[in-house]
């Protein structure tokens, strides 16, 4: 049967400043590597999955492929002009839900924004955001998902010749904070408007003026952040465009999971002062927000008079984000609402992981068994802590089954994906579907334990790469 997608494109209608009508480029010999059938569904989409349609090679009735133009402060310096440089956005469905859901292709070829790049991907990065994408979604974090994955049968060059490969990928919308940068610098206020109704339907129809979407924005992203410390990732680029409006987690580039625990971990082998290190996530939330606060001044009447409420609201986030920090990890040791002392006794848990060096995983998801002393070097300390958190627990319905539930058994470690990569570039693809099924019931024991283990000294993943 054809594949045939539902589309109901909204954005395609919006004012033309704000993207480019581009077809996606052909490529020599699409092969179709994955297909979420369950997603598809969700989707409402029905047929045989296509690879020449997800590889561009073919337009699915109903598609209106077009390029979204964004700024975004990188790294902290601000690039006026970015946009969607490998990435199209076919349209949009009304999920069986009912939400709106972005259906979009990366790795399509070059469009208007593409700069000096080749609008492409390889195989790696696009496998990856596969895995850990859906991983996240398992996880019960919100986040862009995978749809497909293609071989095009092209080679692409970055350090050397690589298979190219394009990555279907499902938003609740793909508006990142860059959205609104763009317009704001250009002061392009009606565009700034017609962005803003856009985001407020799809995001927050509540909203009765910006002050409230802002709130709702930093709400969203404040409980995303925290649920991203609560699994030990690091996202790597938090750039502005790279932070949504609808609080998903997207753009897994250089991103990892932490194996032992250390609060200053860095992977990107491009953030050198560890700008977006693990720890550094929570002050650097509310330095995105900022910059979505200052666009957003725009859109009011009387913006000077904007700027203390604007300020508040944003000055207010890191008690915001500790506060559910804390509730995230107060269920990882069994509490179900933390209250006065509960911080000191995570807090201390951590300082000794980190001390002994602890698996972050393996030592929360052993915490209801009685290996985890195993996990802690200093074992006498670790008592001492635990006959504190004991009598804390006692006052708890059924603290085994929580933490059960908030602490996933497994996770997409380092290695385990550069193992998949590697397989993968050699026509290998078991790797892949052996992780995909374990991390699709993440807080279940998987059938094949050596998924939870650490990577052993020479599986080690020092650095993950932006070179996507
Ligand atoms: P990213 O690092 O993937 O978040 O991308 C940042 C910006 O660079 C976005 O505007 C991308 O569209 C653009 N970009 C990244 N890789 C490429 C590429 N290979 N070709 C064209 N544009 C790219
Ligand atoms: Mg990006």
């Amino acid at each position: 049967m054809t594949l045939a997608i539902p589309f109901d494109n909204s954005y395609a209608r919006l004012p033309a400043a704000l993207f480019t009508r581009q077809d996606p480029v052909p490529v020599p010999e699409p092969r179709l590597l994955a297909w979420n059938e369950a997603l598809a569904e969700e989707l409402g989409i029905t047929g045989t999955p296509d690879a020449a349609i997800f590889a561009g090679n073919a337009l699915p009735d109903g598609a209106t492929p077009l390029a979204q133009a964004y700024a975004g402060h990188q790294f902290g310096g601000f690039s006026p002009s970015l946009g969607d440089g490998r990435a199209l956005l076919l349209g949009e469905v009304i999920d069986r839900q009912g939400q709106r859901r972005d259906i979009q292709l990366k790795g399509s070829g070059r469009t208007p924004y593409s700069r000096g790049g080749d609008g492409r991907a390889w195989l790696g990065p696009v496998l990856r955001e596969y895995v850990v994408s859906e991983a996240m979604h398992a996880m019960g974090i919100p986040t862009t998902r995978a749809l497909a994955a293609v071989l095009t049968g092209e080679e692409i060059y970055r350090e050397t010749a690589l298979p190219g490969a394009v990555l279907t990928r499902v938003a609740a919308s793909h508006l990142r904070v860059g959205h609104f940068e763009y317009f704001a610098a250009r002061d392009d206020r009606a565009s700034l408007q017609a962005l803003y109704d856009h985001a407020v339907e799809r995001h927050d129809p509540g909203a009765q003026d910006p002050l409230a979407f802002l709130q709702g924005v930093i709400t969203r992203q404040s409980a995303l952040v925290a649920r991203w410390l609560g699994v030990g990732f690091i996202h790597g680029v938090m750039n502005t465009d790279n932070t949504t409006i609808s609080g998903e987690t997207i753009d897994y580039g250089p991103c990892a999971f932490m194996d032992n625990y250390h609060p200053t971990t860095v992977y990107s082998s491009i953030d050198r002062h560890g700008r977006y290190a693990y720890d550094n996530q929570v002050q650097v939330l509310p330095w995105n927000m900022a910059k979505l606060a200052s666009a957003l001044l725009l859109l009011m009447p009387d913006p000077d008079a904007a700027i203390q409420p604007f300020t508040e609201a944003v000055h207010a986030m890191p008690a915001l984000i500790e506060a559910q920090r804390q509730k995230v990890f107060a269920a990882k040791i069994g509490i179900t609402t933390p209250r006065d002392g509960d911080a000191a006794l995570i807090d201390d848990l951590l300082a000794l992981m980190q001390a002994g060096g602890s698996d972050f995983t393996n030592t929360f998801r052993a915490l209801p068994t009685n290996d985890a002393k195993d996990h802690l070097a200093d074992r006498e300390a670790f008592l001492d802590w635990t006959a504190r958190w004991h009598d804390r627990l006692a006052e708890e319905p059924d603290p085994a089954a929580l933490m059960t539930r908030s602490n996933p058994a497994v996770i997409p470690r380092n290695h385990r994906i550069e193992q998949m990569i590697t397989a993968a570039v050699a026509g290998d693809m078991a790797p892949f579907e052996r992780l995909m099924s374990a991390l699709a019931r993440p807080y279940a024991e998987p059938a094949d334990p050596d998924l939870t283990k650490p990577p052993a000294q020479d599986e080690v993943v020092t650095a993950t790469f932006c070179g996507t």
